[in-house]
Formats: structure tokens, sequence, C-alpha cells
């Protein structure tokens, strides 16, 4: 008995010798490389893995499985790889190789999309879109006899160009809103909407819902029915502006800094009349280019689950760290600002980049800033929200509970109950 227990003794300390040493990794690292020299890269990449579990810094192994990254199909598996040694702990030439290859494939990636404006695109650190496979999206349109017919006429043929645009985004209107991905309804617009003499002028807003386990269950793109003088908007005001708004309900949250874009953030709420009335807008390059990498990007919300495929393009690699994102958004919410300063939506955006941050404090300051300008139940809502997740997030169980009452007294959906059901937990 104590014979047969010592060889499997035997046996664990030789396994675990060759399992994890510089001994297997250099077996490893020279079967890795015989495969490299051959041109088998891809192949290589596991056996170099093995040696590298065994021999983390061995710089040979090191670099050689860099270079043999690098000369493989750019998977979205390679080029987390590529992008993870780029971002190793060990500092060594390695690294320094990974970061320049990441850099290059980064820019071959991105060939035929400059111009993009990916960063302003994101809804802060989430990439939200839909999932290609479920297309073509289904519309539901909810009360289209409330308003003149030339309304559904413009917005369908908005609907339309998207399409002739892209060549991948498809629409299919339903008569049963439960199965729509994107529902649209005209509202009436808010009699307190004006202060003084002046009136913001929005014609319409896109609002993403999205559940718990970041799941978007639907995109709801609500149209004023008449501007504040209640008069009718003209064809080319719906049109111009469903153009817009349907590129917020494919994903594109952010706002393009170039007025020449249909992204352009004047068309949401400050929008000159004239700008709307004179010309008919086209979507640009850069709103394709734009739209076309977002569905190259593994989505973090979207209507289906994981999505993940090795064709498509590793987000941190195409956009830089977190960090680096956050300073982007932050950039954009504060020229917002600077054109805008008498809107909420603007201070409402940059409080939720100082949560990101963890900057609590300028986040209620925002906060602050935004609710007298507030204009809708939609934009109190939200500041009453955000501060109960402030709160929450302070561990201030009270005042994140009263709040989150405020915010169900405006709308009493999903989010807000789910949220007061956390805070009850705390
Ligand atoms: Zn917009």
């Amino acid at each position: 008995m104590r014979k047969f227990l010592l060889g499997i003794l035997l046996i664990l300390l030789v396994v675990l010798l060759l399992y994890k040493s510089p001994f297997s990794g250099m077996y490893y690292y020279n079967a890795a490389k015989k495969m490299y020299d051959a041109g088998q890269y891809e192949q290589s990449i596991p056996v170099f893995e093995k040696s590298l579990f065994s021999d983390p810094k061995n710089l040979l192994a090191r670099f050689n499985y860099v270079l043999a990254l690098s000369k493989s199909k750019p998977t979205l598996s390679v080029q987390k790889k590529l992008y993870d040694m780029g971002n190793s702990k060990y500092e060594d030439e390695a690294k320094k190789y990974a970061r320049f290859q990441a850099v290059s494939l980064r820019h071959n990636l991105l060939k035929g999309l400059e111009g993009n404006y990916i960063h302003n695109a994101l809804m802060g650190n989430d990439i939200l879109r839909w999932d290609l496979n479920t297309f073509p999206l289904k519309f539901y349109i909810e009360n289209p006899d409330t308003v003149p017919p030339y309304y559904i006429k413009e917005v369908k043929n908005a609907l339309n160009q998207w399409t002739d645009r892209t060549n991948f985004v498809k629409f299919q209107e339903v008569s049963d809103p439960d199965s729509a991905n994107i529902l649209i309804r005209f509202k009436n617009i808010p009699s307190d909407i004006c202060s003084g003499n002046v009136c913001p002028y929005v014609v319409a807003y896109t609002e993403p819902v999205v559940s718990g386990n970041k799941i978007l269950q639907k995109m709801e793109l609500n149209f004023y029915k008449t501007n504040p003088k209640m008069q009718n908007f003209s064809a080319r005001e719906i049109y111009n502006t469903a153009l817009h708004e349907i590129g917020h309900t494919l994903g594109i949250m952010g706002h393009s800094d170039n007025p020449s874009d249909i992204m352009y953030s004047s068309s949401d709420g400050a929008s000159l009349y004239a700008f709307y009335t004179s010309s008919l807008q086209y979507l640009s390059l850069n709103d394709l280019r734009t739209l076309a990498l977002l569905y190259r990007l593994q989505p973090t919300i979207s209507n289906t689950k994981n999505i993940s495929s090795e064709s498509l393009y590793y987000a941190p690699l195409i956009l830089g760290s977190e960090d680096a994102r956050l300073r982007k958004k932050l950039e954009e919410y504060s020229a917002y600002i600077r054109k805008y300063p008498n809107f909420a939506a603007g201070y409402i955006n940059i409080s939720s980049v100082y949560v990101d941050m963890g900057d609590f404090d300028s986040a209620l300051a925002a906060l602050d800033t935004a609710f007298p300008l507030a204009k809708t139940t939609d934009e109190q809502y939200l500041i009453y929200y955000n501060k109960a997740i402030i709160y929450y997030n302070n561990q201030d169980k009270s005042t994140a509970f009263n709040f989150a009452l405020k915010a169900k007294a405006i709308k009493d959906d999903e989010n807000i109950n789910e949220l007061l059901s956390d805070i009850k937990k705390l």
C-alpha cells in the first residue's frame, strides 16, 4: 500500500515538473518555434502559450509569440491576445513590439473607415447596437392618425435612406407593438417647454430601453406633433429629424462634432429653424463609416446575449483604454454645454461620465445645474434617477431611496423599480 502511494506521488511530481517549469517551457518553445519557422503561425500560438504558461517571463518565447500573433489572421482572439501582450506586466522588448504591432493592426482594421466618430457614438463605456442576425429591425408606428399623413411618409423615406446607403440596415413594419424593436410615437409638445420667449426647438428624441442584464429591449423614437407654437412641422423637418433620430435607434448614442454629419448635435433641441427647412439632409460618409464600425465591434448591450464572432473587432484595441474614452466623452459634453448652456441634456450627460470616472461630487453638481433647466418630465426623471444612482453608489440608502421615489412618481418603469429593489437590499 505504501509503495503504491509513493508511486503516485512520484508520477505527480514528474507531471508537475513538466507542467510548469522552464524545462517544459523550453520544450514547448522549441516545438512552437519549429511551427513558426515553417510558417504555421496560427498553429504555433497555443504551443507558445503552453510554453509561456510554464515560463511566463521568457523573452524569446514572448517575442516570438508576438511575432506569430502579428502574422496570424487578425481574428477577435488574436486581436485580444496582441492587445494583452501590449499591456503585459513585464516591461520588455516583447511588450514594446506588441504595442507597435497593435497600433499597426488597428490602422489596418480601420482602413476605409477613417473619419468615423465612434468615440462619440458610444453610450458611456457601453457599445450598444442590435444583433445583425435579428435584422430586419421591426418598427411599429403607435399613433399615425394623430399627425398629417406626410409625417408618416417622411419617416418612412428616412428609414429607406438608411437602408439604401448602408446596404445592411433593413427595416420591416409590424402591426404588433410587442414584437417591435423600434417604437415610433407622436406626442403632444409639453405646454411648459418655453421659458419666457425662449423655446428650445425639439422635434423628436430617442431613448433606449435596456433591461438590467444589458439586454436592449426597444428603442423609443418620440416625435412631437407640433412645434411650441402649435404649428405642424414641415415635411423636411420631419424627414431630417427622422434621419438623425434613426441613427440613434441604430445605436449611435452620441453626436458628431462635424456640422456636415447627420448626427451633428445641433439636431437635438437647439436646431435653428432655417437649418431644418432650408435643405434636405443626407447621411455623410462619416455617418456611414461610424455605423459600419459600430456593427463590427462586439456590443456590450444588444438585443441578443453574448454576441461573439471571430470576425468582430476587439473594442479596447480599436477604442483605446476606458480612461481615454471617458476623457473623450467629457470633452464632447463640455463642448455641448459651451454651445447650449441653457439645455439640461448636456449637464445630465456629463454627470453620467463623472459617475463612470468615480467623481460623484462633480456628477451631483452637474445634476443640480440641470434641474432648473429641465423642460420635460423625461429630463426631470433622468435627474432624479441619476441622483438616486449616485447616492446608491455612495451607500446612502435613505437619500437614494427618496430620489428614486421622486423618479418613480414621474415614470413608473422597469428601470426605476429595479433600482428601488437594489436600494432596499443595501
Ligand atoms: Zn441626437
